[in-house]
């Protein structure tokens, strides 16, 4: 459950690839059109010929590119307008996803989980991962289904551990891209990702790494804004081979740390 075309693969690339090559059906649900990102040819959402509703047809067609990449069976795009980044105006713009009732846009979800009977469901934390408000929003709508599905699926969130996260940047650095924003202890809230104790699932993605990274260039107008593209493949291969989440619904009461979002279901 994705926000924004592109997420999919920047998120959970790895394992949509690794799990689709070991036979899992998987369906990724986008819930927004993307309209606020970059234009093909690089126009910004904040200049005046942006053009919404041409960028939203393009990435839809960079998303089918990536979803083939990746394997997906199934993708379902609920078509919410973007909401922009945190403290534009467009976040609280009539039909903007963020400005859309929770219930209402989980009442779309839900016959799709109902149909599918998920055993696993990944979407981003409370915060949204980093904040975005597209993000917070996919996260509470997520819930909100799987509560009114009345599924037992496991839930988990996509996380970087701080370790890792300090480790990127300096892979950043080294490749002179600029990265995610804010340095460490940031405006007090310490380090950026997510303390390691806190991590449940690590996830050897490596044999899918370069198709994690096949996808994220099938979301090519993105590339202005796009730090993975940025420092090349040799680089994303020595830094995407591993993805990682925390349990957030676990109906199967794992403890310890598991390799595998499946772990439990299998046996
Ligand atoms: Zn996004």
């Amino acid at each position: 459950m994705h926000a924004h075309p592109d997420d999919e693969s920047s998120t959970t690339g790895g394992v949509l690839r690794t799990y689709a090559d070991q036979g899992v059906r998987t369906v990724l649900v986008t819930c927004t059109d993307g309209a606020l990102g970059d234009a093909p040819d690089g126009t910004t959402p904040e200049a005046q010929h942006h053009d919404r509703a041409w960028v939203a047809g393009h990435r839809a067609e960079e998303l089918a590119r990536a979803a083939a990449i990746l394997g997906i069976a199934r993708v379902e795009m609920l078509g919410y307008p973007d909401s922009g980044m945190e403290g534009w105006s467009q976040n609280d713009e009539a039909g903007s996803f963020w400005s859309t009732p929770v219930a209402d846009a989980a009442a779309r979800l839900v016959p799709i989980l109902l149909e599918e009977r998920p055993q696993v469901v990944v979407t981003y934390d409370e915060i949204g991962f980093y904040g975005h408000p597209d993000h917070i929003q996919a996260h509470r709508v997520t819930r909100a289904a799987l509560e009114a599905s009345g599924l037992a699926s496991s839930l988990f969130y996509p996380a970087i551990p701080s370790s890792a996260f300090k480790r990127f940047r300096e892979v950043l650095r080294e490749a002179d891209v600029e990265g995610p924003g804010g340095d460490d202890d940031d405006e007090g809230r310490g380090p950026p990702g997510t303390p390691d104790e806190k991590i449940d699932v690590v996830i050897d993605v490596s044999g899918a790494v370069d198709a994690k990274f096949d996808a994220l260039a099938a979301h090519a107008s993105q590339t202005e804004s796009s730090f993975f593209l940025k420092m090349g493949r040799d680089r994303f291969r020595q830094f995407f081979g591993t993805e990682w989440f925390v349990r957030a619904i676990d109906p199967l009461g794992r403890s310890g740390m598991d390799h595998d979002l499946f772990a439990g279901w299998r046996d």
